[in-house]
């Protein structure tokens, strides 16, 4: 259609049903293995992270070192650091890579307490538990907290690994329209008459399910309304933070602390260690009575190994830099320069007529494609100019709702953003993405 764009033929041209079903095989791939008839329209192997907190990444075949957009490296942790990288390897040479054993067979080393503790005050809740992957926690705890005769009620943009562990529930499904506080409610007074008390109502337990950022549309939860409206129905809710808690909020501390929420208003908070603390695994934090049942019943907890040693110290010290227990103000100094690159690469991608979903504050820029034909010729063209953004997709999203997601990290620099804006805007061009253009134009 476009002479600039005509290596991308193969996914533009053709009868309908050749073109879904490329565009299916591709997106498939998204998800797994590279494809050999588009190279470089996903990242395919990185051959190595940069040793500036994972700014930049080396792809294999490729010399060159691409801008990294694409990680939810928030804080910029997720590389050597001053702080946590010494401690991590003291705690590798002291408790091994590996426990080899579950929580309760040795596998709780004192780091495993200190974590669970640090968690919690972190989080403002009374007690923690935490699993060696954020995954697990989702798709292991939701089985524990509900099952038959009880009814799940979640948004529709929900993290798959939410979604699994609602299925293995054995609960009822419902869905409701993403971040829609009206939705949520017509959903509940379907199921049980308001006021109803829990022991006189259909479900033994009703569990409403949210996000605190939407990881493909970049918002943030509409946590007030929610929990006003769980109260009246007296639902408890379960919170994910996966890319909230450490990235948002004046001292770090998620949706709650930015939208001024009592955590004490929120039943089950989960959140991962994989985004801003630069680690991985996965945390639930609520009452001490709930964090006691799970150790005793979860199976994540009884039959997995720990997390790992190295992996459980880089969270601890992440979190006392952000909270300034390392005796600097690094971790205040990252969470503002996260807000200031965060709100200007927004603001500047809107001046440049693209329309970005998400809402100020939050680090995720989704820029809406539409015509999945444009994705392979938007990714190609950013990395061939050394800048490397995540394309989403369907079945990640509706088909015709493809978008490129960028997310932006306190480690990078405003050079760093300015040439990422530079490129990206190039390549808006090139592929024809700036649909504000005519209004902002006019204005
Ligand atoms: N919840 C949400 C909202 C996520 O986005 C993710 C992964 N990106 C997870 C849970 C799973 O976390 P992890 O990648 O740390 O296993």
């Amino acid at each position: 259609t476009n002479d600039n764009l005509q290596g991308y033929a193969p996914i533009c041209l053709g009868a309908e049903d050749f073109y879904i079903r490329r565009l299916y095989l591709r997106i498939q791939d998204c998800f797994g293995r590279p494809i050999a008839s588009a190279p470089d329209v996903w990242f395919d192997v990185v051959e190595r992270y940069s040793n500036d907190n994972n700014k930049t990444l080396k792809r294999t075949g490729n010399i060159s070192r691409c801008l990294n957009l694409g990680s939810y490296n928030y804080l910029g942790f997720g590389g050597a650091d001053e702080y946590c990288t010494p401690r991590a390897i003291e705690s590798l040479k002291r408790f091994s890579p590996s426990t080899c054993s579950s929580r309760v067979d040795g596998g709780t080393t004192l780091l495993h307490n200190e974590l669970e503790e640090c968690v919690a005050r972190f989080v403002r809740k009374p007690a923690a538990i935490v699993f060696g992957m954020g995954y697990v926690t989702n798709s292991a705890i939701l089985p524990v907290l509900i099952g038959k005769g009880g009814l799940i009620v979640s948004d529709s943009l929900n993290h798959n690994s939410a979604i699994n562990g609602a299925r293995g529930s054995g609960a009822i499904i419902r869905v409701f329209q993403h971040n829609s506080p009206d939705h949520l409610e017509e959903v509940l007074r379907e199921q049980i008459a308001e006021g109803q008390p829990r022991t006189h109502r259909p479900w033994k337990k009703i569990l409403v399910i949210v996000e605190g950022i939407y990881s493909m549309e970049g918002d943030f939860c509409k946590l007030p309304d929610i929990i006003a409206i769980c109260k009246k129905y007296k639902a408890y809710i379960y919170l994910d933070e996966a890319h909230s808690i450490g990235a948002v909020g004046k001292t770090g501390r998620g949706v709650c602390e930015l939208l001024g929420v009592d955590t004490a208003d929120v039943d089950i908070m989960m959140g991962t260690f994989s985004k801003s603390f630069g680690s991985c695994g996965g945390y639930i934090a609520g009452s001490k009575e709930l964090i006691q049942y799970l150790k005793y019943t979860c199976p994540a907890h009884l039959y997995a190994t720990s997390i790992s040693p190295p992996a459980a110290q880089q969270i601890i010290s992440s979190i006392k830099v952000i909270l300034g227990e390392n005796g600097s103000n690094r971790g205040v100094e990252k969470l503002s320069q996260i807000r200031e690159n965060s709100n200007f690469f927004r603001s500047e991608l809107i001046k440049m007529g693209f329309e970005v979903l998400g809402d100020s504050d939050s680090p995720i820029m989704p820029i809406m494609l539409y015509n999945p034909a444009k994705i392979p010729a938007f990714s190609r063209e950013c990395l061939k100019k050394n800048v490397a953004v995540v394309m989403v997709a369907f079945p990640a999203t509706p088909l015709l709702l493809a978008r490129a997601r960028m997310c932006i990290s306190a480690s990078h620099t405003k050079e760093d953003l300015i040439k990422a804006l530079e490129v990206i805007s190039q390549v808006g061009d090139l592929v024809g993405i700036k649909y504000l253009l005519g209004e902002a134009d006019k204005q």
